[in-house]
């Protein structure tokens, strides 16, 4: 069932999927057979069962929350070929790789195939050989492959990334909205759409657009509780990375997200000079460049991208172990997103942001200056305060995020503020003279004079206007110049003050209804009570649960993890694979743990299935024993 197109496809008698006609497998047993997975995910089951069942669904999950086993598994116990519907060539490609690793007859059509290669595709599609078919939308609408495919029997199709469809959503792909087409050509094959984007707008989208109204939909916890969350406020941010990168996650892989080209490269040229193997990743730089970058991070172990939002969407990598922001996201959602790349494989991971007042005030500016609706500002506006109410929180970071995704949750014990809890303080005598003194000096001066005024520092600005006879001067001697500046920051976060940074970054107030209040005292305002302290990383070290798996192995099993991921790599080097394609470390540890002896207790092993024990069972039994 190999297709001589590809090398690395397993030699295995008779296809793992059903032949044209064939009855139905049941769908544990494909799961076992073929992902070496013992049991579904907490709802996979139910989704499995319905598509496999013939019915359609629109199913909610997190990033890596196990989207894939929803309509690989239904496919493969389903008789015909599954067709997925995917937005980028990545993303495609990656999944095809590891589908090929465990025996399923797969392939790709995309810009990227020979014609010979097309043909090939094609011909394993009339002949029932083909278990899983992945294609971008505008390709599935091209050169009659829906005719071909009418033909053909369908096991059922699969929207991957169904938000783009929406012009709500981040990615919005107008090829995606002629997709409906499938339910009216194809009324008798289940549809499945799949995405992480949860917002109540894209999810009315998804089905209207898609004609899903009928499609029963599946909601998953967005809960990913192996990542932790950490914000701090932007102190010396180089620093902080540093810190964050050398100390609590050396040798690890990781994506630091900033918004400009050239502090991406900038914070790239910082960590290689600090040892870091790291690797600046933009849309401005060469086709061969990025490619290079994004295979790099693949397929080698430890490498650290640092990137803008351009790097991301079709990262399928498993075993990232963090990811950071050095500018504030564009909104939650992004946020989740980005963030969820971390710690897919379900072992510890950290996501970690630091933010300060000029991020918030360009995001401001963003939205403001933006030649979008109003009532589309509007719905961003609302995004960018959850964004910085994310931020400033005292709460669990967990919560407020879930919260947010309309999901209920209790504080959950691994996020910064769980670990080192900030207390809260009623602020509403501070926001009170900041606000006056804000209106006092004319809303015509930024955050370093207003501080001025309120700490009674005289000097030659503040004698040219005469501030000094204002009734607020050197009335906030009680706090520091810099818990000031922190004051302000949250007022700016609440939309108390507004930062104009289109006038060298003047504070004025906020919208009057929200201010007004404030300044009468009828509303109070709570406030961070030390919130510029700079915490101290000591969680990562103290619980030791977030470092990579293989930092908590002692001994011998530290030298045997470290033998069994030499041999992955070596595997996965000659195939031309990323090591994760063979197993991922989740797998490795477990071999660590349980020491499987022969086959026979290879073969339990979570994540490997009948292709993989065939394929690499003596290998890494060979070391075992060794
Ligand atoms: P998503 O597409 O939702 O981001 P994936 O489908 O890539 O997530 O799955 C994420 C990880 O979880 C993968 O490494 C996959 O092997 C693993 N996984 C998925 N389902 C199961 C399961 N039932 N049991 C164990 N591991 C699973
Ligand atoms: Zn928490």
């Amino acid at each position: 069932m190999s297709t001589p197109t590809d090398p690395t496809a397993p030699a295995i008698d008779g296809p793992v999927g059903q032949p044209v006609g064939a009855a139905r497998r049941p769908p544990r047993e494909v799961l076992r057979a073929v992902f070496g997975h013992d049991d579904f995910r907490p709802l996979q089951g139910d989704v499995v069962d319905h598509v496999a069942g013939g019915g359609d669904a629109l199913v909610l999950m997190p990033t890596g929350g196990g989207k894939s086993v929803c309509y690989q598994v239904p496919a493969l116990a389903r008789p015909g070929t599954g067709v997925v519907i995917s937005p980028l060539i990545a993303l495609m490609d990656d999944q095809v790789q590891q589908l090929r690793q465990a025996g399923v007859h797969a392939a790709a059509l995309t810009s990227a195939r020979t014609p010979e290669e097309v043909r090939e595709i094609r011909r394993d599609l009339d002949s029932g050989a083909l278990d899983l078919l992945y294609v971008s939308p505008e390709r599935l609408l091209l050169g009659g492959l829906l005719e071909q495919l009418e033909r053909c029997q369908i096991a059922l199709f699969a929207i991957d990334e169904a938000h783009c469809v929406s012009q709500w959503g981040h990615d919005f792909r107008p090829d995606y909205r002629q997709l409906a087409v499938l339910g009216e050509r194809f009324p008798d094959v289940p549809r499945i759409a799949v995405t992480a984007t949860a917002d109540e707008s894209t999810r009315r989208d998804i089905k209207h657009q898609l004609g899903l109204t009928g499609a029963r939909a599946f909601v998953a916890s967005f809960d990913r509780p192996n990542i932790r969350y950490r914000v701090q406020v932007k102190g010396q941010a180089r620093k902080q990375l540093l810190d964050f990168v050398c100390r609590d996650h050396p040798g690890e892989s990781g994506i630091v997200y900033c918004m400009s080209r050239r502090k991406v490269e900038d914070i790239a040229d910082m960590l290689r000079k600090e040892g870091v193997d790291a690797v600046a990743y933009h849309a401005g730089l060469a086709a061969e460049t990025r490619s290079s970058a994004h295979t790099r991070f693949l397929r080698e172990e430890g490498v650290v991208v640092v990137a803008t939002i351009a790097f991301g969407m079709g990262i399928d990598k498993p075993d990232v172990r963090f990811v950071c922001h050095l500018d504030l996201p564009k909104s939650l959602e992004a946020y989740y997103q980005e963030t969820g790349r971390a710690g897919r494989d379900g072992l510890p991971a950290e996501a970690f942001m630091v933010y300060g007042m000029t991020d918030v005030a360009n995001l401001r500016r963003m939205v403001d200056d933006s030649s979008a609706p109003e009532e589309i500002k509007l719905v961003e506006r609302r995004k960018l305060e959850s964004l910085l109410g994310f931020c400033e929180t005292t709460r669990c970071r967990r919560q407020v995020l879930l919260e947010y995704f309309g999901e209920a949750a209790d504080a959950c014990g691994n996020c910064d503020t769980c670990l080192e809890p900030v207390e809260s303080i009623d602020g509403t005598h501070w926001a009170r003279l900041a606000l006056s003194a804000v209106y006092r000096v004319g809303q015509s001066f930024g955050a370093g004079h207003v501080v001025d005024v309120l700490l009674g520092k005289q000097n030659e600005k503040v004698d040219r206007r005469g501030h000094d006879r204002l009734q607020v001067f050197g009335q906030g001697t009680e706090l520091s110049e810099k818990r000031w500046h922190s004051v302000l920051r949250q007022l700016v976060a609440q939309g108390l003050l507004k930062v104009d940074m289109a006038n060298h970054g003047v504070l004025r107030l906020g919208p009057r209804e929200q201010v007004v209040p404030v300044l009468r005292a009828e509303e109070t305002v709570t406030l961070r009570a030390d919130p510029e302290k700079l915490r101290p990383t000591r969680g990562a070290q103290k619980t030791g649960g977030r470092r990579a798996p293989a930092h908590d192995l002692e001994g011998a099993d530290a030298a045997l993890f470290e033998a069994l991921r030499a041999k992955r790599r070596a595997l996965a080097e000659r195939q031309g694979v990323p090591p994760y394609v063979v197993f991922t470390d989740a797998t490795l540890l477990e071999m660590v743990q349980r020491r499987p002896r022969g086959t026979s207790e290879f073969a339990r092993l979570p994540g490997v299935g009948k292709s993989k024990l065939d394929r690499y069972a003596d290998d890494f039994l060979a070391v075992l024993n060794g």
